[in-house]
């Protein structure tokens, strides 16, 4: 490593850490300055009064209709019943037969009801009440702010993360509050050279849609002159791949494989949820946050079905495209449940299913065993394992595990995850069992550049 990636390395890590100013630039309260409420008028015409998009699922709007709530003593009753609806994972062990009948049918959510009631109450006069607030004023004041057009200039940029096809990935920190991000920022000459324009529009597009913490997401997009830059989640605990192959010998440990197999899951449901096929799933597009948490990245592939379509197209990575995208047949969501099903196997066995370790078939081969040859397991898979790599790993996709019906549910209650708990899991409650050096990973990636 030479002398300039120690130094990139540590301004990242002191950046990380924030020091007194948590990060943000000095000029922060200038940057982060409200606009005067004279200057919102055009914006309180043009804004939809949506309850719900107000008031329930906008950060800023929840947050200051709360505290607008608990001006007006006869409303405090209904928002702290609100805010006690997301204790759930604090009851006691008195509501420990409650838990178990939940977790036989995890889909039916107990404060459904209550909370549908207590909205309905709140869109009516309070919400009318609210708009003339002073409270609505800062929430206008915080849209003005977030329209403000975004420019590299409201970044810091740290050291090079990665690199793509079609240009780099920068670890990056916004001035204003210290955020760190990192900011894939595609070649405007490179994208136009190789007709990439429809797929880095996609790209974007669809990471707008998503909204999960097993995604990455995008936090700002903007452009300059030679590139166009998407601002998303920082992850720095480098890819599965790197910790398959680079940290283990044999394949993960077993706790490690059901925990982001379970995250992977999760994900793929909220894509498919949004209509959305992943396409891509392996290994080197897994990432790892400083806490050990996994997101799915790097939606260059994925496509949108319109209407319940299906879609053709043969694209993603060889070693883990489903024999259905192989022989160019039409497909929906399939092709991400047989990618779950190489991930789960490469997770334990430490090699893909097709392809032994250091080997490198032609990709006829390749193709062939995809389409025929049977899947062996080693003495590392337990019979849950093997059976559920079967179950996605199936060659027809009408009957793969995943694509009958019932969607990821089926996946998710495979015995296969027995020990996780896909509730506290989705709530982000429960704590990943292994922690990645970030700052020794930081130095590995700077080998490989
Ligand atoms: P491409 O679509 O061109 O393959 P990727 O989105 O896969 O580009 O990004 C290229 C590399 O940049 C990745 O392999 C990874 O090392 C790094 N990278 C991408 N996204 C992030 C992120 N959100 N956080 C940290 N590193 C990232
Ligand atoms: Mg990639
Ligand atoms: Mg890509």
């Amino acid at each position: 490593m030479d002398i300039d990636n120690m130094v990139q390395n540590s301004a990242l890590v002191r950046a990380r850490e924030g020091g007194g100013s948590k990060g943000r630039s000095w000029r922060w309260k200038e940057l982060l300055r409200f606009p005067h409420i004279s200057e919102c008028r055009e914006l309180a015409k043009t804004i939809e009064r949506d309850f719900y998009d107000l008031c329930v699922y906008q950060p800023i709007g929840k947050k200051l209709f709360h505290l607008y709530c608990m001006t007006r003593q006869e409303l405090h009753n209904y928002i702290l019943l609100l805010d006690a609806n997301h204790c759930v994972p604090s009851l006691t062990k008195h509501e420990q037969n409650y838990i178990n009948s939940l977790e036989l049918d995890p889909c039916g959510d107990v404060f459904h009801k209550c909370k549908e009631f207590l909205h309905e109450y709140l869109s009516q006069e309070p919400f009318t009440q609210y708009q003339f607030s002073m409270h609505f004023d800062r929430f206008l004041q915080w849209k003005h702010l977030e329209r403000r057009p975004i420019t590299k200039n409201d970044f810091r940029e740290y050291r090079l993360l990665g690199k793509g096809g079609f240009g780099e990935v920068w670890a990056c920190q916004v001035r204003a509050t210290g955020m760190m991000y990192a900011c894939k920022k595609l070649e405007k000459t490179h994208v136009k050279k190789w007709q990439g324009e429809h797929m880095a529009l996609n790209e974007k597009e669809l990471l707008e849609e998503v909204d999960s913490r097993f995604v990455v997401n995008l936090a700002y997009a903007y452009e300059t002159k030679h590139s166009l830059c998407m601002v998303l989640t920082m992850m720095s605990g480098g890819d599965l791949r790197f910790h398959i192959h680079n940290m283990a010998k044999n394949g993960l440990a077993m706790d490690r494989v059901y925990f982001y197999a379970a995250e992977v899951c999760c994900g793929l449901i909220h894509l498919h949820q949004k209509s959305i096929v992943y396409r891509d799933l392996k290994p080197e597009n897994i990432l790892l946050d400083d806490n050990g948490h996994i997101r799915i990245s790097d939606l260059g592939l994925a496509v949108k079905l319109e209407d319940g379509d299906l879609v053709h197209g043969r694209v993603g990575t060889l070693y883990y495209m489903a024999p259905e995208v192989i022989s160019k047949e039409e497909y929906n969501t399939s092709p991400d449940w047989w990618g779950l099903g190489c991930l789960i196997y490469e997770m334990i066995a430490g090699k893909s299913p097709f392809r032994e370790r250091g080997e490198r078939p032609k990709s006829s081969e390749v193709e062939k065993r995809i389409k025929s040859k049977p899947v062996e397991y080693n003495e590392k898979f337990s019979k849950d394992a093997v059976d559920i790599c079967n179950g996605l790993l199936n060659r027809d996709p009408k009957h793969r595990l995943g694509c009958r019906g019932s969607g990821g549910k089926e996946v998710k209650s495979h015995p296969f995850f027995r020990q996780i708990n896909f509730r506290m899991l989705e709530a982000g409650l429960v704590e990943p069992s292994f922690k990645p050096d970030v700052i020794f990973i930081a130095s590995f990636s700077c080998w490989q550049y």
